[in-house]
């Protein structure tokens, strides 16, 4: 955890910062409105309109939070796809509007900052970070939202990862973000409730917009502050917390320490758990299934075993007295090792497996003799698959087992 470079918000204005007047207002206005105004639109709402009024607000949360999660985010920030096309791009660049967060171009550029401050320590740097201040009021309020009310110091490292999201959808997204974002939450909302139930339907679907997209910002939001301040396990890289399995329909908060540590994953976590409460790795599937990205990324099994053994090595060691510790040290770094070694024989074999289905695939019917020949390697690289499988589940069983009696051991001295 890095140490605080700041007492208090005013010492931000001697560091360059300054209040951002425009986005300043329109959220503390947005805000207020929402809160004080709503319930009045809800209670004045012609008849029936109230229903229409909640779906709306609950459907504009969600797929403003969605396109953030699935596209800002995973897709654009971090390339979990190889393959993105088009009409993705088209689609998500019109849905990431409800968001209210920004154009796709800067908010990728501000979460490309965030994301590197683990590998470069610069944590100056990163726009909404959770650890600036000594008091953990002050680290929640900046990372939750206050860092948007403010002008922060321009950085070439800003710079260049704003530059690098140069996709044409992309740049004319950013370009006309204004008219859009009014358009998308103003315009069209209060004209399908003028049309439903005239002038006070319009003011009473304004509202409702409203309130969906003040809830989509604060489910980014939460993601960046909580999942950054509290958890039960650091990542290892970076000071982002794992394992908050109730922030999953956020999108982003279950097991946000392993996204830091492989960032350019399509899923959230790793392991059976990864699966719990993951919308965003569901939605990126069913995109894939529709044919709209293709090549996703994903940790080898090589790199989440380092990932998650140098973390039960580092917090053993935390939790152990220090004769335990002594005596297991060795053995358990050994065990991590072993299961390493066969994580990446697993990792080759795979590979091996993929490489020949592609050669077969281009050799096609045409040259039976080579085909054949293909075919049956195939059929051995497959079962030395499975046997590497099996080795690599013994060996990380081993490093589990040992894990336990460790935790034993701990017990029985005291
Ligand atoms: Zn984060
Ligand atoms: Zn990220």
């Amino acid at each position: 955890m890095s140490q605080p470079l700041y007492r208090c918000f005013s010492d931000l204005f001697s560091e360059g910062f300054s209040v951002d007047w425009g986005i300043g207002s329109f959220l503390v206005v947005s805000h207020l409105a929402v809160l004080l105004l709503t319930p009045v639109a809800y209670v004045y709402a012609p008849e029936g309109l109230w229903k229409i009024m909640l779906l709306w607000t609950v459907v504009h949360m969600l797929v403003g939070a969605l396109a953030t999660t699935v596209y800002a985010h995973r897709l654009i920030s971090h390339g979990a796809a190889k393959d993105i096309r088009l009409p993705t791009h088209a689609m998500f660049l019109c849905l990431q509007l409800f968001a209210v967060q920004g154009s796709v171009r800067r908010w990728s550029a501000q979460h490309v900052i965030h994301h590197a401050v683990d590998k470069t320590g610069q944590v100056h740097l990163d726009p909404y970070s959770a650890t600036w201040f000594d008091t953990a009021w002050r680290n929640f309020l900046w990372s939750h939202m206050l860092t948007y009310l403010f002008n922060h110091p321009p950085s070439e490292e800003f710079d260049a990862a704003f530059d690098a999201k140069s996709h044409a959808a992309i740049v004319w997204q950013d370009r006309h973000y204004l008219p859009l974002i009014i358009i998308a939450n103003f315009v069209f909302p209060m004209a399908v409730g003028a049309m439903l139930a005239g002038w006070l339907g319009g003011l009473c679907m304004l509202m409702a917009s409203g309130a969906g997209f003040v809830l989509a910002q604060h489910n980014t939001w939460t993601v960046n502050s909580v999942t950054h301040m509290w958890g039960f396990k650091d990542g290892l890289w970076s000071s982002a917390k794992n394992n908050y399995v109730w922030l999953g329909p956020l999108g982003e908060g279950n097991h946000h320490a392993d996204h830091h540590d492989h960032p350019r994953d399509f899923r959230n976590g790793f392991g059976w758990s990864g699966w719990l409460l993951d919308p965003t790795r569901y939605a990126i599937l069913l995109l894939r299934a529709l044919g709209l990205v293709g090549g996703l990324n994903r940790a080898s099994r090589l790199q989440e075993a380092q990932i998650i053994s140098h973390r039960k090595v580092r917090d053993s060691a935390a939790i152990s007295s220090s004769s335990v510790w002594q005596q297991w040290e060795t053995r358990l770094i050994a065990l991590s090792e072993e299961w390493l070694a066969a994580a990446k024989a697993w990792d080759q074999t795979r590979l091996e497996h993929r490489r020949l289905k592609q050669q077969i695939k281009h050799v096609g019917s045409t040259q039976d003799e080579v085909l054949r020949e293909l075919k049956g390697r195939l059929d051995g690289v497959r079962a030395e698959v499975q046997r590497a499988r099996q080795h690599f589940k013994a060996r990380k069983d081993d490093f589990f087992t040992a894990l336990q009696d460790l935790r034993l051991a701990n017990l029985a001295v005291g």
